[in-house]
């Protein structure tokens, strides 16, 4: 408060404006805030559900890579079973034929084909390793989506009504600005108003040791004197912003 003596009826009505028009600027001042909070929520959202994403395809990749090594293993077993039957049709060759020659052949085409198997079946155990060791990194992925997912719904909840709450609370201050606005004298009104468009969002300025704190310049001797005389409303010649005493 600038006064140390009684205020006159004159400055009490002063005082009375300005302490609306600081008021006012306060709920400018939060509804810019809340705004942009407002405008920063869908990017926030964005965030939640990349974050999904990147859990699905965690997930997703952990169990292509077992289905791949799964499909493998199916196609070695049936090669494995074919070439066990060709085994069997040479073995079936052999009981038939008188020929030693042929029965010498046919068993270097079964040893052949015995190795082969052989190899297969190494082949079949490497898989069955490699699915052994991604077997806890895909339980892991599991419940790495299971457990984010809870998260990120439950974030996603708390999201919507942190909007919710926000929305109401702008609705309130915009009612609030509206009822102070339509206190005050029509041209200060506008005057407020228009400064705020002009003024970057600034309409009413603190003056503090004759320096107007929206523009930063010094305001003469007798601009200050008329501020802290508070008998009337004062603006800075520089910006054009009301000016106060106080805030
Ligand atoms: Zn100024």
């Amino acid at each position: 408060m600038p006064f140390t003596k009684k205020p006159t009826p004159q400055n009490q009505a002063t005082l009375n404006l300005l302490k609306k028009l600081i008021d006012l600027q306060k709920i400018e001042n939060q509804i810019t805030t809340l705004k942009r909070e407002i405008q920063n929520l869908p990017n926030q959202r964005l965030v939640i559900e990349k974050r999904r994403e990147d859990l699905e395809i965690n997930l997703e990749n952990s169990r292509k890579q077992m289905r791949h090594i799964e499909l493998e293993k199916k196609s070695l077993e049936l090669e494995v079973k074919s070439k066990q039957q060709l085994i069997q049709r040479y073995r079936e060759q052999q009981a038939k034929t008188r020929k030693n020659e042929e029965f010498q052949a046919l068993n270097h085409e079964i040893s052949l084909v015995q190795a082969e198997i052989v190899k297969l079946e190494d082949r079949e155990l490497e898989l069955m390793e490699e699915a052994e060791n991604l077997k806890p990194h895909l339980q892991k992925a599991d419940a790495d989506y299971k457990a984010g997912l809870q998260e990120i719904q439950e974030q996603l909840i708390a999201l919507d009504y942190k909007k919710d709450s926000l929305q109401k609370l702008l609705s309130d201050l915009q009612n609030k600005r509206s009822e102070n606005l339509s206190s005050l004298e029509t041209d200060l009104a506008e005057n407020y108003e228009r400064l705020l468009k002009t003024k970057n969002g600034l309409a009413i300025a603190r003056l503090h040791n004759d320096v107007c704190r929206g523009c930063w310049m010094k305001v003469p001797r007798e601009t200050a004197l008329l501020v802290e005389a508070c008998t009337e409303i004062v603006t800075c010649p520089n910006c054009g912003r009301i000016l106060t005493p106080f805030d």
